[in-house]
């Protein structure tokens, strides 16, 4: 029998406001444990929250950008529970009036695992979103050997809660999920979504079913998955699982999973017995909603999507789909790509480089492309010489090798090393007619119908330049006198 799986994710992120979503803490990661608290954050009784109007504005342009309903009133909840991490014991969050409904993330070819780019079961497919809304984050704990720490800088950290349909249908689409998301919050600038910051942290509901049966199988949860391959493994871990089990004749029983990266299982944390009522109610301190005047600024100033990037690419620099799709894939990258291709007489060329040769070399220095030594713009003059025949494409790599080490400008390398490319014409013919004068032999061979003949003579040229002889313009020119 074949089963199917189906997924629906809870994506938590971490809103890049300056300050907290109730108070005027800032948001921080990595400062001293408990240096950024106050009253609000800390929880203490009596203390009144004043709502974040950045984390609202984000909230509304990430709905906008995912294509999502903005709610024309919304308001926050109290969600009632024992949190060991805060102690007012309710999170206020939004219960039946959140800021976003509907929406979607289409899902890239390049945004699927590597090894599974080859084989998209279904191409172009859309992830269809429930619901976004906004909370408070709970402080840190930290576990020691005889006891726990909490930090409470991260208390009170505006976080947007994603919840997407149950719609996806393999540890591959929800890793494209979860990239494709993470790129369009990071071209809002919405989120860094830097997962091992814990910016971007995300629970599944996972079940099987055979193929044939209507209803959806019985509904799994891991909790807190904190990476996007770790989303991956956890998923095929607890599908397989799940298969087994029902083909062994196990009853399957809606429960809460952990992941453990080291052993690469899920483990059970409880069962539904222990299901929680949460009661929520609206939190008195806190005044609803209206979105309008809000919604209408965003709107107006919406930054493209990636999508519209890549289109975009294609259409303006005619750099192919694929290209496109890599350049925009990083906004630091797109922007560099841009900023170089602006002025280029062959921006696909510009693109070239910066897919190759730049990428490697970063990579090989452990350096991102913010971290770049070549200016866009010098990039660009760089391909510049060799297009025009200024340098060879191989003194290139060395002009590049040197601009990528040592910041220096292509032109001034060129100079300093005396390997500008000759391609003046009357010269490379006086040398031509030196080759030819010099190789009876091979000119008779090539008159004969030797073709590798024309490459030796090409080659005396080259030699006679010191390396310098264009060698397509020594090429053209040898053939032309040979053949006349
Ligand atoms: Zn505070």
């Amino acid at each position: 029998m074949n089963y199917v799986a189906t997924v629906g994710l809870e994506v938590h992120v971490q809103l890049k406001t300056r300050s907290k979503m109730f108070c005027a803490c800032p948001v921080e990661f990595g400062a001293e444990p408990n240096t950024h608290t106050c009253p609000v954050c800390l929880g203490l009784p009596g203390a009144l929250p004043v709502m974040n109007h950045q984390a609202l504005r984000m909230t509304v342009l990430a709905g906008l950008m995912l294509g999502c309903d903005i709610a024309p009133i919304s308001k926050f909840d109290r969600k009632n529970y024992f949190y060991p991490d805060m102690p007012k014991n309710y999170q206020i969050s939004q219960y039946d009036m959140p800021l976003c409904t509907n929406g979607s993330v289409p899902l890239h070819d390049l945004a699927y695992p590597k090894d599974a780019q080859k084989n998209i079961p279904a191409p172009d497919k859309e992830v269809h979103l429930v619901r976004i809304h906004l909370e408070e984050d709970v402080a840190k704990s930290f576990h020691f050997e005889n006891s726990t720490g909490i930090d409470f800088n991260r208390a009170g950290t505006p976080l947007m809660e994603i919840v997407t349909q149950p719609e996806i249908n393999s540890p591959e689409e929800a890793f494209a999920f979860l990239t494709c998301l993470k790129q369009i919050l990071i071209y809002g600038g919405v989120s860094d979504a830097d997962m091992e910051k814990g910016q971007l942290r995300c629970d599944c509901n996972v079940s099987v079913r055979p193929e044939k049966q209507a209803g959806l199988g019985v509904k799994i949860e891991i909790k807190n998955l904190n990476s996007i391959s770790g989303v991956r493994r956890a998923l095929a871990y607890e599908i397989r699982r799940q298969i087994g089990a029902l083909r062994n004749g196990e009853q399957l029983e809606q429960e809460t999973r952990g992941w453990d990266d080291a052993t690469s299982e899920t483990f059970l944390m409880r069962t539904k017995e222990f299901a929680h009522d949460y009661r929520y109610f609206p939190d008195p301190d806190l005044v609803p909603v209206k979105t309008e005047i809000l919604a209408a600024d965003v709107r107006a100033r919406m930054p493209e999507l990636p999508k519209a990037k890549r289109a975009r690419f294609v259409e303006q620099y005619q750099v192919s789909a694929y290209d496109a799709g890599v350049l925009a894939d990083d906004l630091d990258l797109a922007r560099y790509f841009e900023a170089a291709a602006k002025g280029a007489k062959k921006p696909k060329n510009v693109a070239n480089w910066i897919l190759n040769d730049l990428q490697n070399a970063l990579s090989d220095a452990g350096k991102t492309i913010s971290a770049c030594p070549i200016p866009p713009v010098a990039l660009d003059e760089l391909v510049n010489l060799i297009d025009t025949g200024k340098i060879s494409g191989k003194q290139g790599k060395e002009v590049f090798a040197e601009m990528f080490a040592t910041g220096k400008h292509a032109a001034a390398i060129v100079k300093e090393k005396g390997i500008e490319q000759l391609s003046d014409v009357g010269a490379i013919e006086a040398l031509c007619d030196e080759a030819i004068a010099a190789n009876p032999k091979p000119v008779a061979d090539f008159k004969a119908g030797s073709v590798a003949s024309l490459n030796f003579l090409k080659g005396q040229v080259l030699k006679l330049s010191k390396g310098k002889a264009n060698p397509q313009l020594a090429g053209e020119i040898l053939e032309k006198k040979l053949k006349g």
